[in-house]
């Protein structure tokens, strides 16, 4: 009994964690790492500065990565596993409404964008990925980390699963790596062991993500003015997804400073800090955050109530 409620915490954390990390890094998004740290670094919700994709948003809101989180949750609660159909025609519903919406159009990636033009334009899945090699599909796809206990299965699904919007070797590469990741935290593994299995399943689709991953972990001691800038920052998956890796390796037992360190780290900080969030959240649990972050959280309850059903519904798979 106590390994399910063990359990059920790493789910609720993993979710949490993704939302906590893209509410945080909203706030310096598209931000040099300089500038953050000449500004004062982030420790806590607040808006973003104007000029930033998420200038409109309020304090604790987060942003297309966790609302793609979470249209993946639904679909995989509603499917009772991953169907690409019914995911792609979710995420295009969400998509059309988040570019109708002014306060959300800016914060959508152009991977995602142009995907979801062509979804909504009739184009099947199978098709509408964009060859971007950005980190739309890592960013969002933790769930499938949760929801599957065998890696054969988290690598395939978490692999079909970028495909209608990101169809690159890299994007692939990079939700796989995440989606695999997040499953080995859950199990406990030990820092050095998820990143190999990790970097072992995402050499299946792109070898130099993993080689760049495998690189950020052998950094983890060195400091991060250094790393960052060696690894970058930007939203392609060859930086955000190694530095988010960079980030959960070097505070393995911090999650706090984890989460911290990504909000900080300059250029794609919302979706580097979502990525690190959730890996922290899967091995942690939602305990091991501060109660002001999930209390701030906007729609946490919600985000809680998604993950609980996430759980009851693959418990029975475990
Ligand atoms: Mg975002």
């Amino acid at each position: 009994m106590k390994n399910v409620v063990k359990l059920k915490s790493k789910y609720t954390g993993c979710m949490l964690g993704a939302a906590i990390g893209d509410a945080l890094g909203k706030q310096n998004e598209g931000l040099a790492r300089k500038d953050i740290l000449n500004r004062g670094r982030i420790t806590d919700y607040g808006k973003a500065p104007a000029g930033c994709p998420g200038e409109k948003l309020r304090e604790g809101q987060y942003t297309d990565d966790t609302e793609q989180m979470l249209v993946l949750a639904r679909s995989l609660i509603e499917c009772r596993g991953f169907e690409v159909s019914d995911f792609s025609g979710r995420l295009s519903a969400w998509g059309k409404d988040a570019l109708n919406d002014p306060l959300r159009k800016s914060l959508i990636g152009p991977a995602s964008a142009s995907a979801i033009v062509r979804l909504n334009s009739g184009m099947t899945w199978e098709y509408s990925g964009s060859d971007i090699p950005s980190c739309g599909s890592a960013m969002r796809v933790a769930p499938i980390g949760l929801f599957y206990k065998d890696p054969d299965d988290i690598e395939f699904k978490a692999a079909i699963s970028s495909v209608p919007t990101h169809n690159s070797k890299g994007a692939i590469a990079g939700a796989v790596a995440v989606a695999v990741g997040a499953g080995c935290a859950l199990s406990d593994m030990d820092c050095g062991g998820i990143i190999k299995e990790a970097c072992s399943r995402a050499s299946n689709y792109d070898v130099d993500l993993s080689k760049k991953i495998k690189f950020s972990y052998g950094k983890r001691d060195y400091e991060p003015d250094e790393v960052f800038s060696e690894i970058g920052t930007s939203y392609l998956v060859y930086e955000t997804v190694p530095s988010a890796f960079y980030c959960f390796s070097r505070h393995f037992d911090e999650p706090e400073n984890a989460i911290l360190e990504a909000v900080n780290a300059g250029g794609d900080t919302d979706s580097i800090a979502c990525i690190t969030g959730a890996l922290c959240g899967a091995l942690h649990g939602a305990t091991s955050f501060p109660e002001g972050w999930i209390r701030g959280l906007e729609n946490g309850k919600m985000i809680e109530e998604v993950a609980d059903m996430l759980f009851e519904i693959s418990l029975s798979r475990r």
